[in-house]
């Protein structure tokens, strides 16, 4: 059984990394997506818990895919759940320069471990999450960027503001 971990930050999931989740849920026998809560990246918009939510709902017509909570170490939790595979999106060679040096920390840390890239598809070449948030605070229509039940909830909340 190849099982693959996608880890991220996903703040908020967008169209972009739904579709790498998509193409390695057609790879992989199981696709765990992971959210990483303790990473980097400050002041989020959304807590880890509403961001696993989100992504739980988009991916709910994926049966092979689960999304999960992790404050550990991202080796840690890929031991934990028996993957041998981390999956990352590369958009550009700035992508790539960072995320070849994480899979080289990764194989130190567990050296089973292998990085396998997917390339961005050329319509979501540009998606970031920055991106996504920066049109949900000018009230932008989200539909084109994050996934329809993340739209929909942000939608609502915004009328009922
Ligand atoms: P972001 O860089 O948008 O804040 P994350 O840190 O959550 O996103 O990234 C999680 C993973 O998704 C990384 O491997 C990142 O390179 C990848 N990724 C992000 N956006 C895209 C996209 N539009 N297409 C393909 N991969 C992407």
């Amino acid at each position: 059984m190849k099982i693959a971990v996608y880890p991220g930050s996903f703040d908020p999931i967008t169209l972009g990394h739904l579709d790498i989740i998509r193409r390695a849920a057609a790879c992989f026998d199981k696709v765990y997506v992971c959210v990483m809560v303790n990473c980097e990246k400050k002041n989020p918009m959304f807590t880890a818990q509403q961001r696993m939510e989100q992504i739980s709902r988009s991916v709910a017509d994926l049966p092979n895919v689960e999304a999960e909570l992790w404050s550990g170490l991202l080796a840690d939790y890929a031991r934990e759940k028996g993957a041998a595979i981390l999956v990352k999106g590369l958009r550009n060679a700035t992508d790539f320069d960072q995320e070849y040096q994480m899979a080289a920390i990764n194989k130190g840390i567990y050296p089973e471990l292998e990085t396998v890239f997917l390339p961005a598809s050329a319509e979501y070449q540009h998606f970031s999450s920055t991106m996504a948030r920066e049109m949900i605070r000018y009230g932008q229509p989200l539909d084109k960027y994050v996934p329809a039940p993340v739209a929909e909830e942000l939608k609502k909340q915004a009328e009922n503001k």
